[in-house]
């Protein structure tokens, strides 16, 4: 009997031509698996031993970013979830149970802290900021309970360089894992794994993806039992990924070189540019020797990319410092950075419990404008402000 059009809707196959190839991996999507019979079902997260089962666990385009950030990165094993947050969360899902503690440096970006506080403490996890620049004295912060120690290398905002290695090797002596958010160096400029972390975090929002238009982040294990470990609790969060943001992603791995080198280059001649201003009293860029950490910077990384710092002067008050910001035109405001637009945060107030910065602190990055026009958008900022505050003292 022939069968009705409503069922060729439902599975309809037109038979195209196979041997297709392209420069550009291939976008598959599906919930769904389709086994080769009743005997071959299964339903398994671990994708190295059993591939493709539900399709929560992953498409070939998903496993494809993963492979390819893990042999970036040189992790034992990649996954990729929804977002940066969704990274750091889950690694401390995995790994932390009540009566535990957790260390996070206070340069933590803002909402892994606010993830402590919030969700941590009440399922029974306890958790301390360290000062981000100890290194091998993370010891003394270390409890009996310590479990898990986060690095984030540079800091958010503050942009500490922290000496990953020192503090690995001191973690490890007492046998406590050490996960870094590795997002400033794009997975390329810092050897994480190399530096002997057991987890590698990088939201690929940033510099990966590299237009402002896809969340998504990878978490890379070093090891098989954190594999399974990790494995075994994201099968059971139910964090899944567009398989469409992934080949987004694919497609901004392509061209991350020749931006990272662009943005580099351009945010080094922006921040030694701004030294120079009287009006600002540090810059918070990590290949200057004006960032805390720079010498660990010189020594653990193979550049510097976009995201950077300002102090204004003290007597600079707020209202100036925003008014300065306002005057603004090339660079925008907006959170997040990565991209190839520039960008401009102020933050009022930096909630620190070691090395409060004085002065206002503004969060630069900066994008894929030339370089002379940033320049040009920051000094007519600035030509104002002067008019306003009065000649910097000598
Ligand atoms: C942006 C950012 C995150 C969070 O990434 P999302 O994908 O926006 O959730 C985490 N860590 C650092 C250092 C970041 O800059």
């Amino acid at each position: 009997m022939a069968r009705s059009w409503r069922t060729k809707l439902a599975a309809n196959a037109a038979g195209v031509p196979e041997g297709f190839e392209s420069l550009v991996a291939p976008l598959f999507r599906g919930t769904t698996t389709i086994f080769t019979g009743a005997r071959a079902a299964v339903e398994h997260w671990d994708q190295r031993r059993h591939a493709y089962s539900y399709g929560i666990h992953g498409t070939p385009t998903t496993l494809e970013l993963a492979g390819r950030v893990s042999n970036l990165e040189g992790s034992f094993a990649t996954f990729i979830l929804p977002s940066g947050q969704a990274a750091i969360a889950a690694v401390c899902l995995s790994i932390l149970s009540a009566g535990d503690h957790v260390l996070l440096p206070d340069s933590a970006y803002g909402p892994a802290k606010g993830f402590a506080t919030e969700i941590l403490e009440r399922l029974g996890v306890a958790w301390s900021a360290y000062p981000p620049l100890c290194g091998e004295a993370i010891h003394e912060h270390l409890r009996p309970d310590t479990r898990l120690i986060w690095c984030e290398s540079p800091g958010s905002i503050t942009m500490e360089v922290q000496d990953v290695p020192a503090i690995v090797a001191a973690a490890h002596q007492r046998g406590v894992p050490v996960a870094l958010d590795n997002t400033y160096s794009a997975g390329v400029l810092f050897d994480a794994f190399a530096a002997g972390v057991d987890i590698s975090v990088q939201a690929l929002t940033k510099y990966l993806s590299g237009h402002s238009d896809v969340f998504l982040a990878s978490l890379s294990v070093g090891t098989e039992a954190l594999y399974h470990q990790i494995g075994t609790t994201l099968a059971r969060l139910g964090l899944a990924v567009s398989p469409a943001d992934c080949s987004l992603a694919l497609r901004g791995l392509q061209t991350l070189a020749v931006r990272l080198d662009a943005i580099g280059v351009s945010a080094l001649s922006v921040a030694q540019w701004l030294a120079a201003r009287p009006e600002i009293t540090c810059v918070l860029h990590p290949a200057l020797p004006s960032c805390p950490g720079h010498a660990v910077w010189q020594r653990d990384f193979t550049g510097s990319t976009g995201v950077f710092s300002i102090l204004f002067r003290p007597e600079i008050d707020i209202e100036n410092v925003l008014d300065w910001v306002d005057r603004l035109g090339v660079f925008k405001v907006g959170y997040s950075w990565g991209g190839v637009t520039s960008l401009a945060m102020p933050y009022p107030v930096v909630k620190r419990q070691f090395n409060v910065p004085e002065g206002h602190l503004v969060r630069l990055h900066v994008g894929l404008e030339p370089t002379a026009d940033l320049i040009d958008d920051l000094q007519s900022a600035f030509q104002k402000m002067s008019a306003s505050v009065g000649s910097p003292s000598p």
